[in-house]
C-alpha cells in the first residue's frame, strides 16, 4: 500500500503512545496533549464518531468492535492517513490507539518519511493485564469528546457529568466483561510485537502504568522532553 498524508506540508513531533487497552492511554493523551500543544488523535474516537453519525466507515467499523477485534489495517489506515492531513496535524501529532498491529506501524513510518518525519519517541504506558479488567469495567466517557474517567480511581466532581465539557458520561458497550476479555485475547499478542517494533528502532521508553495519574504524567513529560530535545 502506499501511505500518504496528504495536504500538510511538514509534520512536527511524532509521539506514540502504547498500551494496552485500558492502561490509561486516553487519560494521559488529554493531558499531554494540551502541554505538548500536540494534535491528540485517537483512533477510536474516530471510529465511535463515524459509529454515531451512520458512516459507511462506522457501519463496517461496529461490527469489530463489538466483538472486540482490530478494524481491518484497510479502513483503519485510511482514515488515519486522511486525519494526519488536517491542518492541525502540522503542530506535531500525538497518537493514541494507533498503530495497533506491526502493518500499521510500518505504514505510519512511510508515511511519516514522506514529509521528512518520522516517529520520535514511543511512550508504552504498562500496567499488568491483570488490572486491566477493573480499569475497563470501571471507565465511564463523556459523548461529546470521549474524556475517560474512572468510577473509583478517576470519579469525576459531579456524577455522571463530564469535568471538561459538561457532556454526560456513558459505559462503552466494549467495557462490558465478556468484550473486555476478547479484546484482551486479540490485542495483547499485537501490542507486543509493536512494542518490539518500537525497541528496535531504539525509541521506545517505558513508563510504570500502575502509578497515580499524575506521577504518570510526570514520568511521560520527562522520558518524551528527553528524546524530542535531544533530537530537536
Ligand atoms: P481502548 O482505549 O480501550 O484501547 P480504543 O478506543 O482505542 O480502545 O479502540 C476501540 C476499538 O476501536 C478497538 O477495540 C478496535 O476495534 C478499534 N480500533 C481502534 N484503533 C484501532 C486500530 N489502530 N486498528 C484497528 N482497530 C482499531
Ligand atoms: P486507554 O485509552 O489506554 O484504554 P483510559 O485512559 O481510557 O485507557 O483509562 C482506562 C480506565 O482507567 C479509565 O477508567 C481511567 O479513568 C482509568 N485510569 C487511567 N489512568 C489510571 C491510573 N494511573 N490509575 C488508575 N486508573 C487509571
Amino acid at each position: 500500500m502506499t501511505a500518504s498524508i496528504g495536504q500538510v506540508r511538514d509534520i512536527g513531533h511524532v509521539v506514540v503512545l502504547l498500551g494496552a487497552p485500558g492502561a490509561g492511554k486516553g487519560t494521559q493523551a488529554q493531558i499531554l496533549s494540551g502541554r505538548l500543544g500536540l494534535a491528540h488523535v485517537a483512533t477510536g474516537d474516530l471510529f465511535r464518531a463515524a459509529v454515531r453519525d451512520g458512516t459507511p466507515l462506522g457501519l463496517v467499523a461496529k461490527g469489530y468492535m463489538d466483538r472486540g477485534e482490530l478494524v481491518p489495517d484497510a479502513v483503519t489506515i485510511e482514515m488515519l492517513l486522511e486525519r494526519l492531513g488536517a491542518p492541525d496535524a502540522a503542530a506535531g501529532i500525538l497518537l493514541d490507539g494507533f498503530p495497533r498491529n506491526t502493518a500499521q506501524a510500518q505504514v505510519l513510518d512511510e508515511a511519516l518519511a514522506g514529509k521528512g518525519g518520522r516517529v520520535d519517541i514511543a511512550p508504552y504506558i504498562q500496567v499488568p493485564e491483570q488490572d486491566l479488567v477493573g480499569r475497563l469495567s470501571g471507565r465511564w466517557i463523556c459523548r461529546a469528546q470521549g474524556h475517560p474517567y474512572h468510577e473509583v480511581a478517576n470519579p469525576p466532581l459531579t456524577p455522571g457529568v463530564c469535568d471538561v465539557d459538561g457532556s454526560e458520561l456513558y459505559q462503552r458497550t466494549d467495557d462490558q466483561p465478556a468484550t473486555v476479555q476478547a479484546r484482551l485475547r486479540q490485542q495483547l499478542g499485537s501490542l507486543e510485537l509493536v512494542v518490539g517494533h518500537y525497541r528496535d528502532h531504539g525509541i521506545l521508553r517505558t513508563v510504570d502504568g500502575t502509578q497515580q495519574i499524575d506521577q504518570v504524567s510526570k514520568d511521560l513529560l520527562a522520558a518524551i522532553a528527553d528524546v524530542t530535545d535531544s533530537r530537536g
